[in-house]
């Protein structure tokens, strides 16, 4: 093929214990899937209607990556979540379907730029700007699936600068992977190497320069990086 312009690189992430990389092809998200964050967004829950948003496939950063300071912003609030890597598609899924169709588990931080959402959502806005920009979504590598269970009792935090800001157990989602995945099939027809960020617990905040990040999806992935 020849292109007029150079054409933009693949979007991909490590996998952990393999030299083999997986290629991103959209990064979906799915909004207020924890009871508690929901509450201290001053939102609820609508369990019949999950709320999905994306992020560019390149707005992925890798584990280990420096995260530049978002410009436009004065408000970079962290969101550690789970992140589904999916080694199949469809579209109308049941959620038996849906499940088969994970491919490897990463742990990501839906960074957002909190000012810019809440002025968004004050004006009827979509989220783009908040949630799409450059180098939003920094994302460990990924562990494969058949490897390790991923389960209720699995827990997921985060880490700025050694203190505990975020942690849950994966049983406090509102909707569970089979379901996140059903639903959005109903929305878009799924492919192989969509990536899904599962929704973020409670204890979202600020990040600023110079702050240390480490995120664990734990006995599964980590991710650590530095703003700068
Ligand atoms: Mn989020």
């Amino acid at each position: 093929m020849n292109y007029a312009i150079a054409a933009p690189a693949q979007p991909s992430l490590p996998i952990i214990g393999s030299d083999l990389r997986f290629p991103i092809r959209r990064v979906f998200c799915i909004g207020r899937n924890y009871a508690e964050h929901a509450r201290e967004m001053g939102a609820t829950v609508d369990k019949s209607a999950p709320m999905f948003f994306c992020k560019p496939a390149d707005a992925v950063v890798s584990d280990g990556a420096d995260v530049p300071y978002p410009q436009a912003t004065s408000d970079l609030h962290h969101e550690v979540e789970m992140v589904v890597a999916l080694g199949g598609g469809g579209r109308d899924l049941s959620p038996e379907q849906a499940a088969a169709l994970v491919w490897g588990y990463g742990v990501g931080l839906d960074l957002t730029r909190r000012d810019l959402q809440a002025q968004a959502k004050a004006k009827g806005h979509p989220w783009d700007v908040a949630k799409a920009f450059d180098h939003s979504a920094p994302v460990s590598a990924l562990r494969p699936a058949a490897a390790v269970h991923v389960g209720a009792d699995t827990q997921l935090w985060l880490d700025v600068n050694g203190e505990r800001r975020q942690q849950t157990t994966l049983g406090d989602m509102v909707h569970g992977v089979p379901q996140i995945i059903a639903a959005l099939s109903t929305l878009f027809e799924l492919q192989a190497g969509d990536l899904i960020f599962t929704g973020t617990p409670a204890g979202v905040a600020a990040l600023q320069r110079g702050d240390r990040f480490h995120a664990e999806l734990v006995g599964i992935a980590e991710l650590d990086g530095v703003v700068v």
